[in-house]
């Protein structure tokens, strides 16, 4: 696990001075790491009935898809306002500074649906949290929030249903 970690690039003042980022691009462009992060939380959920996964866009859609392949089924994307083509339910949440919105297709799961939510890093957690809220709108049931990364010292995890968090690469 800590060979994942380790590609994982610092990218120190990005996206505003006093933050930093974690660049996961490194490790989704190597080869062995992509394949062992993919390998390692789709066996989690091997066995497991699963309906439907959830990518957020943009990174989400990345673990989103190949959990999916891996679990045989399909992904339901969330997206930034005005790039989903169908009728849609969206949700704003805070920010430091100001709102966002993220939209879903208004016809995107059945009630009792049994999903898994995607995202590259929990950090803050109000992005997963939004989505947990949106998902939940439709009485979908959620399995798991799955991560790439956390950055614990954000405490996002406490923003989500507890004991359906996890993230295979912990900071
Ligand atoms: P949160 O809402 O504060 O948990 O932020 C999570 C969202 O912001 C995710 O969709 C991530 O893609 C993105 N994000 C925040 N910090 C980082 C980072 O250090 N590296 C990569 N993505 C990040």
């Amino acid at each position: 696990m800590d060979q994942l970690k380790d590609i994982i690039r610092n990218i120190p003042d990005f996206p505003k001075k006093g933050i930093v980022f974690k660049d996961i691009t490194t490790l989704l462009a190597d080869a062995k790491s992509f394949h062992r992060m993919v390998d390692l939380l789709a066996h989690r959920y091997v066995g497991e009935k699963i309906d439907q996964i959830v990518g957020i866009e943009a990174r989400g859609f990345i673990l989103g898809s190949a959990l999916a392949y891996k679990l045989g089924t399909g992904i339901t994307l969330v997206r930034k306002p005005g790039k989903l083509p169908y009728k849609t339910r969206s949700i704003s949440y805070e920010l430091e500074y100001g709102t966002d919105t993220l939209e879903i297709h208004e016809d995107a799961f059945k009630k009792g649906d049994k999903v898994i939510i995607a995202d590259d890093l929990l950090a803050t957690g109000g992005t997963m949290a939004a989505v947990v809220d949106l998902v939940e709108q439709f009485g979908a049931e959620i399995h798991e929030c799955a991560f790439m990364a956390e950055l614990e010292f954000l405490e996002g995890r406490s923003k989500l249903p507890e004991g359906k968090v996890y993230s295979l690469l912990k900071f």
